[in-house]
């Protein structure tokens, strides 16, 4: 891809509960573009917001004729209106940010660059100065070191779903039909040539952040089970250590008997209530985790779409 004026470019942009956010962003957004030597596009995705978010893309898409707003039914969460945007999108080329204006759109540009110069992923990654609150840090970090820990997909810490990427990495993770979707972890997944670009990410300009706490837990969630079968091998290990422990008490009290020292095996109730909470406490944890995929396969073996789509401005384009 070169960056001659054919070039098309869509920008994917979903967007929950973001009224009077949206016309700054895509203002901003526009000022920042606009001088690219590329044919560009925005996708707004709006993902069942509740506000009158849609009616200030339809504004937008009113005045603005390379506006195209696609309505999901619901609110489907973000990772699943990126997919819709993604979906929807004909572009040589896919750029994702968010609608709160996080994401700096003055690095576009530079992110198309590396997508001409022949990269197929160019991944925004939230610089550490980040003007985060304390705890979204420090649950960012520790997520992506556990992350990084039991996945043998490496996902790059602070990787946001701000990125370029080229046609035929978008088209790669359109064939990936999996419910739960973790997309850092999917464009991790694809491979190909991919470049990572630091920002700073600034202070939302206005509206509150639309990842709950439970939002939160849910992506941690698809991302570690989606990738990882590791909290299955922790079973296995514990349940090896514990038959390893029982083995050694069985040697230990033959050794007793052998030994004619019977009268020391005195029944200890504490311990034994210690190993029985906490063998118990293990096996409930590892059901649990067991329980867990289990419920992914079966939400994966319904095969049911990952998002509806409620209204497409630009269905024909
Ligand atoms: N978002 C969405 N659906 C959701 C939650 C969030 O489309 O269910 C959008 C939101 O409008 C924003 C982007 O995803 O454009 C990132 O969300 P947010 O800024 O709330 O997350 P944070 O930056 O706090 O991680
Ligand atoms: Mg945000």
């Amino acid at each position: 891809m070169s960056p001659r004026k054919k070039t098309t470019v869509d920008l994917v942009i979903p967007v929950y509960n973001e009224a009077g956010v949206v016309a700054q962003t895509h203002a901003r957004i526009r000022a920042a573009v606009d001088a690219l030597p590329y044919v560009l596009a925005f996708l707004y995705v709006d993902d069942g917001s509740s506000d009158t978010t849609l009616e200030d893309l339809r504004a937008i898409a009113a005045s603005d004729a390379r506006v195209r707003v696609l309505s999901l039914s619901r609110n489907f969460g973000h990772q699943a209106a990126l997919s819709a945007g993604l979906d929807a999108s004909r572009a040589d080329a896919v750029v994702s940010l968010d609608g709160d204006g996080q994401h700096p759109p003055e690095m576009i540009g530079q992110m198309l660059d590396l997508i001409a110069q022949g990269y197929d992923i160019v991944q925004g990654q939230r610089a550490e100065d980040a003007q985060l609150g304390r705890f979204k840090k420090w649950t960012s970090g520790t997520f992506y070191k556990i992350l990084n820990a039991v996945s043998g997909t490496r996902v790059l810490p602070g990787a946001a779903d701000f990125r370029a990427m080229s046609r035929r990495a978008v088209d790669a993770l359109k064939v990936m039909p999996e419910y739960h979707r973790f997309l850092r972890g999917m464009v991790s997944w694809i491979g190909f040539k991919s470049a990572i670009l630091p920002y700073h990410q600034e202070e939302r300009k206005a509206g509150v952040s639309k990842y709950s706490l439970g939002k939160m837990v849910r992506l941690a969630s698809d991302a570690v089970f989606s990738f990882s079968l590791m909290p299955l091998y922790i079973g296995l290990s514990a349940g090896v250590g514990f038959i390893g422990l029982a083995i050694l008490q069985l040697l230990w009290v033959a050794y007793l008997w052998l030994t004619n020292q019977s009268e020391q095996i005195v029944p200890g109730w504490s311990s034994l209530m210690a190993v029985l909470l906490i063998a118990s406490g293990i096996v409930m944890i590892l059901l649990g985790f067991v329980g867990v995929y289990v419920g992914y396969i079966f939400q994966e073996v319904k095969r049911r779409p990952i998002y509806l789509i409620k209204e497409d401005s630009g269905g024909d384009k």
